[in-house]
């Protein structure tokens, strides 16, 4: 996945750029990146694109957000998530 996959979680845009690292117990440095259009900041864990099965750090409700973020793109690759 590049950062041109990635939307912005709080207004859809597509101006992301990568905001430096942040460290957290359970998953170590974790990419942040931040919206150009909104400054809102966000992280991706990168297991969540990979695994359909994941154990609840990611919220149902942020999963269907993403879910909705594909369906707008229409980027295929990555429909599976949604089912
Ligand atoms: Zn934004």
């Amino acid at each position: 996945m590049g950062i041109k996959d990635i939307l912005c979680e709080k207004c859809n845009g597509k101006n992301i750029k990568k905001d430096g690292v942040r460290e957290t117990k359970n998953r170590g440095e974790v990419q942040t990146y931040k919206c150009k259009d909104c400054s809102h900041r966000f992280s991706i864990d990168d297991g969540f694109w990979k695994m359909k099965n994941h154990e609840g750090k990611i919220t149902a409700s942020m999963k269907y957000v993403l879910c909705w973020n594909v369906i707008k793109e229409n980027t295929r690759a990555f429909t599976n998530v949604c089912t």
